[in-house]
């Protein structure tokens, strides 16, 4: 009796354990959590029955009513405790995609009530079917046609988790049914210890055991919900790279229609047209612009979503940026009657390090803003710096007379495709994702945007963004004190020179050489890497070769390097490609490639380009 008591008690102690971690845990909800829950709290039960039924033998007369209450009601919870434990083996074994799961699963309610009755049947039995005890002085045991239902039960449930491992053992796997196993071992552990001592019941404690090791072998919550969240994770992983892989090749494909139509247009504008013509030429080239902002701007804006726009920081000449930024200002005022201050303080650093590239293009948006939303009076540019060791404070302000902002809108005015004021900014071009970026690129690279505006008066833009300054430059080509005017550079003569373009697009062939016309330079056109590789192995030399990227057969990478095995080969070749994402010219340029042309061919960027190596 001390002994049946003792394992009780630890039985309770280690189920008791189990309880308190299994529901101190957030847990998921679904059915095997749901069956354990009863299986904890029905295994309880039975251990507070089945120490009722040691502990009433001495003290009661066998057969008193409270004897036959506990007894029975111990009977009862073991086939409580087989009931739940075969829906818990379904559950477990069912869950997969295989054809009979899938039967079974749909077939579940019906199961269900199929095994309620078969249980409720069971039950009346075990408690209105004769039950005998046999006594011989130390210890008492039941039998009779109650214990031996429960025997037959018993036979019944494992005959059947038999055929639920049988069926679904590949699927599930072995650890899975380990507490399946272990309490068909446990039965007949069991059978052979009572056949030898009777006074010993192992039932309960058999029981417990397998409860607290289902507590390893269910869905761990833990586990469960952090594989949860892995899936969840990839999946929104793979919708991510989905999506910027989608933007990244419709990028590309809007691109290459674009070059023709900005190509062409180009083309035109400097041909004799007629008044009217030249006007809807412009307009036809300002549409492109537009179009190609707002390509580029939702492609900035994805790649900052996807955690994917990296700051490169490099060393970097301040000055020629600012030069820049004011001859690009100068150049987009156009015919406005605007007055562009500009004021830089003296102590700017010369030389700083940092995103030259994303500098330039926040600060160039409010400046574009600037021009875009005054119609009279002033723009005010102006940059300070607060030095402190090697770092320094740029404080940079846009200030304008323009039409200003209302003050329910600033809150609005950095969210992406917010325009304000819709109805009377109608005729200003824009695609209201400028101001998200820049605040983005601000908060990346480490700075502060702040907007004060009275509406109808005019707005100022700051920005203080840390640099760190660089006293002397590693690179010597930083010490150019002149930023390139490229509005200056005109088209050059090349007269004699010869340009091979490579493009498996033909309208993009077409439109290089329309461009390349007006240099008069002699152009060759192919289609695909393979010739321009065989033609340059026989031979033939040009002073320049443009050469776009995404080809069939061989890449515009791939024949590039093929190139560069010619022996003798040395001519310059210059990446042409729509794949015009950030970070591309880096890419391009890492690979060996002279320099870099996106699609559209920007004119002023071709006589760049054309200089450099031709001029
Ligand atoms: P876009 O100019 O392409 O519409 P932005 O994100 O750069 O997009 O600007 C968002 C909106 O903020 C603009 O549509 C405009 O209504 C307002 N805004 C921006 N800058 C100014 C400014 N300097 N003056 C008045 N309104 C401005």
């Amino acid at each position: 009796m001390i002994i049946g008591i003792t394992m009780l008690i630890i039985s309770f102690i280690y189920l008791f354990l189990t309880g308190i971690m299994y529901y101190s845990k957030k847990r998921i909800k679904n059915i095997e959590n749901k069956l354990y829950n009863f299986i904890i709290i029905t295994t309880f039960f039975g251990i507070f029955l089945e120490i009722g039924c040691i502990l009433l033998v001495p003290i009661m007369d066998k057969h008193s009513l409270l004897n036959e209450v506990v007894n029975r009601l111990y009977l009862v919870y073991i086939m409580t405790w087989i009931t739940i434990f075969t829906k818990y083996v379904f559950a477990i074994s069912f869950d997969n995609d295989k054809k009979f799961s899938i039967i079974v699963k749909n077939n579940i309610k019906k199961i269900d009530i199929g095994l309620l009755i078969i249980y409720i049947t069971f039950v009346l039995g075990l408690i209105f079917m004769p039950l005998y005890y046999f006594y011989d002085g130390k210890y008492v045991y039941s039998y009779g046609p109650a214990t031996n239902l429960l025997y037959i039960a018993n036979f019944l449930v494992i005959s059947l988790w038999a055929i639920c491992v049988i069926l679904n053992y590949k699927q599930v796997g072995y650890k899975k049914y380990i507490p399946l196993f272990t309490f068909i071992v446990g039965a007949f552990v069991n059978l052979f210890v009572r056949s030898v001592n009777p006074g010993i019941l192992l039932i309960t404690v058999t029981q417990t055991f397998i409860t607290v090791m289902m507590y390893f072998t269910i869905e761990n919550p833990d586990i469960r919900m952090i594989e949860q969240l892995n899936i969840a994770r990839d999946q929104a992983d793979r919708a991510n790279q989905a999506k910027s892989d989608f933007l990244s090749s419709m990028s590309h494909e809007i691109r290459t229609p674009l070059n023709a139509i900005v190509g062409f247009s180009q083309a035109l504008s400097e041909e004799d047209l007629p008044p009217q013509a030249k006007e809807e030429v412009k307009d036809v080239m300002m549409a492109c612009d537009t179009l190609l902002d707002i390509v580029n701007g939702i492609l900035d804006i994805s790649k900052i979503e996807a955690n994917k726009l990296e700051i490169v920081n490099t060393e970097y000449n301040f000055n020629l940026i600012l030069e820049e930024l004011v001859s690009l200002s100068k150049a987009r005022l156009g015919e406005k009657p605007l007055d562009f201050r500009y004021s830089f303080s003296p102590d700017l650093p010369k030389y700083m390090y940092g995103d030259k590239l994303r500098v330039k293009q926040v600060i160039l948006n409010l400046l574009t803003n600037a021009i875009k939303y005054t119609h009279e009076g002033y723009i005010d540019f102006k940059v300070n710096c607060v030095r402190k060791g090697d770092v320094c404070r740029l404080i940079i302000s846009v200030q304008d007379s323009g039409i200003g902002i209302k003050q329910e809108n600033i809150d609005k005015l950095f969210n992406r495709f917010e325009r304000l004021d819709v109805e009377k900014n109608n005729t200003i071009e824009g695609t209201g994702l400028g101001l998200a970026i820049t605040k983005k690129l601000i908060g990346l690279m480490g700075g502060q945007i702040v907007v004060q505006s009275v509406y109808g008066e005019g707005s100022k833009f700051t920005i203080a963004l840390d640099q760190r300054i660089v006293d002397k430059p590693t690179d010597p080509n930083l010490e150019r004190t002149q930023a390139l005017d490229l509005s200056a550079i005109k088209n050059i003569d090349l007269t004699n020179k010869r340009i091979l373009v490579v493009d498996d697009n033909k309208i993009n062939l077409k439109v290089a050489s329309r461009l390349l016309q007006d240099y008069h330079c002699i152009v060759d056109t192919l289609d695909s890497g393979i010739e321009c590789v065989e033609k340059i192995k026989m031979g033939a030399s040009y002073d320049l070769i443009l050469m776009d990227d995404m080809m069939p057969k061989m890449s515009g990478t791939e024949t590039f390097h093929k190139l560069q095995e010619i022996e003798g080969f040395n001519t310059p070749v210059i990446s042409l490609t729509a794949n015009a994402i950030s970070g591309m010219r880096e890419k391009y340029l890492a690979e060996g490639f002279s320099d870099y042309l996106s699609k559209p061919i920007d004119k002023t960027e071709l006589n760049r380009v054309l200089n450099k190596f031709l001029g």
